[in-house]
This record gives structure tokens, sequence and C-alpha cells, in this order.
């Protein structure tokens, strides 16, 4: 028998919400509008659903092992990935605070912060299908196709012909001769940049869209990105959209936020906060040994090869819905928000998106499993 169900998808920071999944005898048989990164996402998830799944009897083991490695850490530290949604995030958060954990994002913060800072900075003060109508869109280093196969769909033009894609080797140089090229002090500027200013002057008003790899210089780089921006704003209007490499990576950001009033890398201890931007690093302390037990809640998305075969040596809990291509020594799966359970996320420009289950799941959510862990810590 065919069925249609309707979704919203989970697999990028867009999370569409005109998705049909229609089903055949209980296989996926078409996927609608087309998105080559949403039906793979569903498509794994409809066959993980048949895996075999470890057993309760081997779940409730590992969690009471998790319980006690709890009891015994020293220094435990919490890594959030950006799959994470709003309730898991506030059960992570008091858990780190039970426990007086280290509390890191798997991602570097500056990109969601960045956007948040363009959002209140009146950079993007309107909603993704508001975008439509600007006369120029500028990619800086990112590929939309790749990560948001929608996004041209959603602001009404072809991105692959219809955009300006600066794509320069060493993107703080790239946006200081931007910069130069905006206040008309200089008339000897590289070719590109010429060639891009005049496409950027000649625009009534714009988007510039940027991702994780223009980031990756740190925070002087991001004060000339938003100066830039800011210089661009100041005549005409132009937006700011950060393309988040997670589908939640700024809901991750603006709920820490709002919970504990610092982004991430922070240390909990007795009464009092340390935000540590530059120490407290989820690869940094990792690396240097600086936790005895490591909770994962969600697979880290951006963690290098180096830091999960670490991982994997020492006393690691993850918790995800994906069974993980490492080996942590203890894998607790839990439903996935949007495909086997419910959760919130938050898309790309702020608007927060509610998530409901699409396939039958046994499974427990993470906030459950981490309110467990947190609740039961605390009354042995
Ligand atoms: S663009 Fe992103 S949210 Fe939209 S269907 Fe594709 S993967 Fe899902």
């Amino acid at each position: 028998m065919r069925k249609v169900q309707p979704v919203t998808c989970p697999f990028c920071s867009l999370l569409c919400n005109d998705l049909r999944l229609i089903f055949d005898e209980g296989s996926l048989a078409a996927f609608s509008p087309a998105c080559s990164l949403g039906e793979a996402g569903f498509r794994l998830a409809v066959a993980g659903s048949t895996y075999e799944e470890p057993t309760q009897v081997v779940q409730e083991t590992s969690l009471r092992t998790a319980r006690t490695w709890l009891r015994e850490a020293r220094q435990p530290l919490v890594l959030l990935s950006g799959i994470v949604d709003g309730k898991a995030i506030s059960a992570a958060v008091r858990l780190a605070k039970r426990f007086s954990a280290i509390l890191v994002c798997d991602e570097d913060w500056s990109g969601s912060l960045l956007g948040l800072s363009a959002q209140k900075a009146g950079l993007l003060t309107d909603t993704l299908r508001d975008l439509r109508s600007q006369a120029l869109v500028v990619l800086c280093g990112v590929d939309p196709a790749r990560t948001h196969p929608r996004l041209g769909e959603v602001l009404e033009r072809d991105l692959l012909t219809d955009s300006l894609r600066l794509d320069p080797p060493d993107p703080m140089e790239a946006v200081r001769w931007l910069r130069v090229a905006n206040s008309g002090t200089v008339e000897c500027l590289p070719a590109w940049c010429a060639a891009a200013n005049a496409r950027i002057e000649a625009a009534s008003s714009g988007l510039v869209v940027f991702g994780l790899d223009w980031l990756k210089a740190g925070s002087p780089f991001t004060t000339e990105l938003l100066l830039w921006l800011n210089d661009l704003n100041r005549e005409k209007h132009w937006y700011a959209l950060y393309l988040a490499p997670a589908p939640n990576s700024a809901g991750v950001v603006e709920t820490l936020l709002s919970e504990t009033g610092f982004p991430g890398n922070l240390r909990f201890g007795l009464g009092e906060t340390d935000f540590s931007p530059r120490t407290l690093r989820a690869e940094n302390v990792i690396q240097q040994g600086g936790a005895d037990l490591y909770i994962l809640a969600g697979q880290p998305g951006t963690i290098s090869k180096k830091t999960l075969s670490l991982l994997s040596q020492s006393r690691t809990i993850l918790f995800d819905a994906e069974r993980p291509a490492w080996n942590p020594p203890i894998w607790l799966p839990s439903s996935r928000a949007g495909v086997g359970g419910s959760g919130r996320f938050q898309r790309l420009d702020g608007v927060p998106i509610e998530l409901q289950p699409v396939l039958p799941s046994r499974r427990r959510s993470m906030k459950d499993l981490l309110l467990e862990l947190a609740d039961d810590g605390q009354t042995l």
C-alpha cells in the first residue's frame, strides 16, 4: 500500500518543510521535491531501522557502566554536535553543571556566533524567503550544491550561474582587499578584487553567504568580515547568511548562550564558570588529555581522525542515532530528531523549527538518555 508522508527535513540547516516521502509496502519509493542530501539521509534512516540493534540487555549494561564512569570521573567533558536538538542540549547542560564538566561544541562556534551577530547587527533581519529579491548573491568559500542543495530554490535563482563566487586561497587577505576596494582609496587592486568589487558596487542590494571554511582563521578574521559587511550595509541593503555545517549548529550556540551566558568552551566549577575560548576547545582538551571521561552528544562532525582514535582508547560514551564508523567504547543509540523522534532545531535564518518523528522507533530520545545519566549520577 502506498503512503504519502509530509515531512520537515533534518539533514541540513535549511530544514525544508515541504517534503513528501512516498512509502510503498514500507520501503521508501520516492522523495519529493528532489534533494540528493535529504533523500540520502532518509534512505539511510529507513535502512538503519532494519539493522540489528544492540539488545536491551547490552544497552542497560552500557548505561550502568556509563554511570560508574561518571561517578569515578575527576574531569568529565561533554561534547555537543550540531545535530543535537534543543531539549538534548538543555539536558547536556544540566549534566555538565552537576558534574563540573567541561562543555564544548565540536565545530568552531565562531561561525554560529558570527551568524547571530549578523542577525543582531541588522544584517539578517528577514527570514529566508524574504531574501529572494536581492540583486546579487556572493558565495564566500561555500558550495551550497553540496551542503544545502535547495538554497538556490529558496532564493529563486540558479546559484551555479547567477551568483558571484569568491574562493581565494587566503580569505583574510581577500576581505582586506574588498574593504579597501569598498572604501575607494586604492586604485591598484588585484584583478579578481576589482572585478568582484565592480559587481558588488553595481548591485542595488545583496546577500553574502559564508561558511565555516572562511572562519578558520579565527577571531581577527571574523572581525574583518563583520566590518566589511557593515560597510556594504551602510549605503545599500546587504544581508549576511552563515551556512552552518550541521543542521542545528546555530541552535546549539543560541541555547548555550541562553542557558549559560556563553557559546561553549566553558568549564563548570563550584559556584563559578570558566569561559576559555582558546584553551577549552574540543580537540585541544582531548589531545592534551585534559579530561578523563568524554560524553559525546551526537557524532562529532569536524573532529580529526587522530582525536577520534584517542577517544576510542579513552572512557568515551557516544549518544547518537547512527552506528558510528569508529569504535567508541560505549555507543548508546538514541532516536534522531525529525526521523525517529521529535525535537526543536533553529533554521539558518534564526527561525525555530519543530521536528516530528517520521519513522517508528523504539529508541529513547537523547534528552532522556542524558537526563537518566545526569540524575542517576546525582542520587548515587
Ligand atoms: S536542502 Fe537540506 S533541509 Fe532541504 S531537503 Fe535538502 S537536505 Fe533537507
